[in-house]
């Protein structure tokens, strides 16, 4: 009865696990690898069930867990290469399965030894394991979690590979009927407890630390835009600051505002207007280099931090953005309407604050909005010639525009 109750512990504890990783999936809407780790801890845990459960005589006893595990194995090697953003070779474990299958058929006709079929079955998944270890290694973004996952990978493929066979050495032999007093299968029900509880601390020390950055990423976020927001924007700006001044690059600014959005909202109402600040945003998302950092810092009000970009080429970039923004259509606009901004960039100078530096660009973009506005004005002593536009596009008079009158 003891033994009975004790060997429930493995299958539970599996299950207690599985109900984590699917509670942490739904609850923190986390990614599919960490329903994978539920899965694969669900799998397992029945595998362990039908161990214990099901007479020791059972001919299907041995296939069945066997394919449980597999199974579990399979998902759990996969989750962790994904999570990794690796891609995962099912066929090859397709062909490792078949392999040890094959192999484990020959012997089951042989003899009815289990100490030869245990040992090919846990060199399958040692080299299942093996595989995973290699993949994660070819990851590119290696941080201490990720570490810890490619060692607790790399325990398991030893363990599988190495265990049966020294177990067996001082147990030369185990006839099927004498497999449940074997010294393996009580080193079996320990061994696979303590892998199974560190696996999961370690798989679950990952997903909390995934989750807390996803948090932290959508509260640095607009949700409109999907750019930094001001809090955000300041913050990475002050250390983009600080390494420009340490490394000796150049930093520019450039401050954007939408020309006449009081009227847009007026006319079409407040959701065609956030469908244009959505649109900007994606514009200016889609025009900057992956180093550069954009925000939005207010209603209609846009920035970008250029790096390592004098002051030059951060202005020809806002024109490239300015005149790109006058040809995008607005679905939710009239057809002929193109909406304006208007443009003020600055180029920090030796030992310049983010507050001076903002308040100069800043400052161009009220020159750029009372001169005419739908162009770009530099902070800088020299100026772009040809940034005010020939012809007025169509803001000047939505409201005709809009009532057709
Ligand atoms: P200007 O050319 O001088 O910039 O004129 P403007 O009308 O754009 O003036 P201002 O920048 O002062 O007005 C911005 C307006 O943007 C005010 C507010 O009603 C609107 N706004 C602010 N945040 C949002 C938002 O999230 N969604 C929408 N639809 N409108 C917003
Ligand atoms: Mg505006
Ligand atoms: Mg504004």
């Amino acid at each position: 009865m003891q033994t009975q109750i004790l060997g429930m512990v493995t299958p539970l504890m599996a299950l207690f696990f599985a109900a984590t990783f699917m509670v942490l999936w739904r609850v923190g809407r986390m990614k599919r690898h960490v329903l994978g780790f539920g899965i694969a801890y669900a799998l397992s845990a029945v595998g362990f069930l039908i161990t214990h459960l099901l007479p020791a005589d059972a001919f299907y006893l041995f296939h069945a867990t066997q394919l449980f595990y597999t199974l579990g194995s399979t998902v759990l090697v996969a989750s962790v290469c994904e999570r990794a953003g690796q891609r995962f070779h099912l066929g090859s474990f397709v062909v490792v399965y078949l392999i040890s299958a094959l192999v484990l058929a020959v012997a089951v006709s042989f003899s009815n030894d289990v100490a030869s079929r245990l040992i090919i079955v846990n060199i399958g998944y040692g080299v299942m394991f093996t595989m995973g270890v290699t993949t994660l290694l070819t990851a590119r973004r290696r941080n201490v979690i990720d570490l810890a996952i490619i060692a607790i990978m790399a325990f398991q493929a030893a363990d599988f590979l190495a265990r049966p066979t020294l177990t067996l050495l001082f147990e030369r032999s185990i006839p099927a009927e004498a497999y449940r007093d074997s010294i393996y299968y009580s080193l079996i029900g320990l061994v696979l407890g303590v892998k199974g509880v560190t696996t999961a601390v370690v798989l679950i020390g990952a997903t909390i630390a995934e989750w807390t950055n996803t948090l932290r990423e959508s509260s640095d976020r607009d949700s409109l835009t999907g750019l930094l927001n001001r809090g955000a924007f300041e913050q990475s700006m002050q250390s983009l600051l600080s390494r420009a001044q340490t490394e000796g690059r150049p930093l520019s600014l450039v401050v954007a505002d939408i020309d006449h959005f009081k009227q847009v909202n007026d006319i079409w109402g407040h959701q065609a207007g956030d469908q244009a600040i959505s649109s900007f945003g994606e514009l200016i998302k889609q025009m900057v280099r992956e180093s550069d950092t954009a925000g939005r810092i207010g209603g209609e009000e846009f920035c970008i931090a250029v790096w390592n970009c004098p002051n030059d080429p951060a202005e020809q970039l806002a024109e490239r953005i300015r005149q790109a923004f006058v040809r995008l259509e607005h679905a939710s606009l009239n057809d002929d309407i193109r909406l304006t901004a208007s443009f003020g960039v600055a180029t920090a100078r030796e030992g310049e604050a983010y507050e001076h530096l903002f308040a100069r660009a800043d400052a161009a973009l009220y020159r750029a909005k009372s001169s005419g506005r739908d162009r770009v004005e530099n902070a800088e002593e020299r100026r772009l010639e040809e940034t005010a536009p020939k012809l007025k596009p169509s803001l000047i008079d939505l409201k005709r525009a809009a009532t057709g009158r």
